[in-house]
């Protein structure tokens, strides 16, 4: 006989993640807080497909980013098409609000997502080729109170996460007054470009403003005196920026200037921001999320000219620091009534037990295929249940059923009729919600 070749488990694709059940709380109570932050601010749900046109990314994006020069899961379909894994969610849904002519709505057009981006970056900490977003935008308005609203948003989801964060912001100017600025700033890193790490003298011509947030501690130093976007603003952005810090100064945020927020991506003007945690101790995640205005990118789509202005928060990052901080997030499940059983005809009774409890809405659990009452015990206390409701041969015989209450391990004994209304009396009796 030829010996068969041992078969190699399959790894799972450098740089993405299962969610492992053990992991599931976290982002169910992240969902949570997300769908209750979108009912409060009335924004709602989109989900845009993973995948789109290339060019959508390109167009807005921009071509001279990390995103698309370096990290777009990129091919073409059989059809030709050139298609790329989304690498965020504006995009998409810009492209949606244009499509289904949103624009047509009471502006702003308020929405929200959750759902997973690919970036083909280098795997490290707090960077994954697979990640989840999720976000607001806000479509067809460029009052500054929504951008507070927008940041307090993020804001929000972090604080009630018991995340505490400070939002690190700067404004980018508007197509009017941000070409003055580039070209002093192009002066200043062209002066520089000889201490300026690889990449970034690469940049120094195609974008300057990348230079400005380059994580090289080398070129940080450099960067340290640069120009600053908002000495440059234009009289309407600057009493934009102005109003958007007063709003946040009456939502009492706390916040930080920084002028090296400049974002990855080019569709960005005016309000531009990040947070961060406000003590991140060993926290080596970097950003937890950002966002700012957009208000050219829907006529750089296709649409018409219309100002917008989004968040986007990055889950894995959230979900590590949750863990990190040992922050205490509800359990997804708590079962009230263990049904144990001793025995083939024991076995047989609890399985329809089992259904009679359930079609009572009764939060119940199992181990049928287990012998032995005491390991059904041991499970039924880690569980955390309330009661355990127990058959083995005696109660077989007598045709009763043993209620043991887990907390005091008193048992008693009922007529098997009436253990469906016995057990929900006592469970009533120490409060406990039956439905
Ligand atoms: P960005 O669109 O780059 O500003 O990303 C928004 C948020 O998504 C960031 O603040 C991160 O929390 C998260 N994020 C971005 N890229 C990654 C990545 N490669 N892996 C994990 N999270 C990411």
């Amino acid at each position: 006989m030829v010996p068969q070749k041992e078969k190699k488990a399959f790894k799972l694709i450098k740089g993405m993640k299962d969610i492992m059940p053990s992991d599931q709380k976290y982002w169910e109570y992240l969902r949570k807080i997300l769908n209750r932050l979108s009912f409060d601010y009335n924004y709602d749900r989109i989900d845009t497909p993973m995948a789109e046109f290339t060019n959508l990314f390109k167009r807005s994006v921009g071509d001279h980013t990390d995103i698309v020069e370096k990290e777009m899961y990129s091919f073409e379909d059989k059809g030709g098409e050139k298609i790329t894994l989304r690498p965020e969610m504006t995009a998409g849904t810009v492209r949606a609000y244009i499509e289904h002519g949103l624009v047509n709505k009471p502006q702003p057009v308020k929405l929200f997502y959750m759902g997973p981006c690919f970036r083909y970056d280098k795997p490290q900490a707090g960077r994954q080729r697979q990640f989840w977003q999720m976000g607001f935008e806000a479509i067809g308005d460029e009052a500054p109170i929504i951008d507070a609203q927008v940041i307090n948003m993020g804001y929000k989801l972090l604080s009630k996460l018991h995340l505490p964060s400070v939002v690190q912001i700067n404004s980018l100017g508007c197509n009017e007054c941000r070409p003055n600025y580039h070209e002093v700033l192009l002066d200043f890193v062209k002066a520089k470009k000889k201490q300026l790490c690889e990449d970034c003298k690469r940049r120094v011509n195609k974008n300057p403003l990348r230079v400005l947030d380059c994580k090289e501690e080398s070129c940080q130093e450099i960067i340290a005196d640069a120009p600053q976007q908002v000495d440059y603003l234009c009289d309407d952005c600057r009493t934009h920026f102005v109003s958007v810090l007063e709003y946040l100064d009456e939502l009492e945020i706390v916040y930080n200037l920084n002028s090296k927020i400049v974002r990855g991506l080019d569709y960005y003007t005016r309000t531009c921001f990040e947070y961060t945690l406000q003590d991140a101790g060993e926290s080596r995640q970097g950003v937890l999320g950002g966002g700012g205005r957009y208000d050219g990118l829907v006529e750089e789509l296709g649409g018409r000219p219309t100002p917008a202005v989004g968040v986007a928060m990055g889950a894995e990052r959230i979900v590590k620091e949750l863990k990190r901080l040992d922050i205490k997030v509800p359990e997804l499940k708590q079962y009230d009534i263990f049904v144990a059983q001793l025995g083939k005809e024991a076995r047989k009774k609890c399985i329809s037990l089992y259904e009679e409890l359930l079609a009572d809405d009764l939060k119940v659990v199992e181990n049928f295929s287990k012998d032995g009452i005491k390991g059904q015990l041991e499970q039924a206390n880690k569980l955390g249940v309330v009661y355990a409701l127990i058959i083995g041969q005696k109660e077989m015989v007598d045709n009763t059923v043993l209620i043991r209450d887990m907390e005091n391990g008193i048992q008693e004994t009922v007529d098997f009729a009436k253990v469906v209304s016995a057990v929900k009396k006592r469970l009533k009796a120490k409060e406990i919600e039956t439905v």
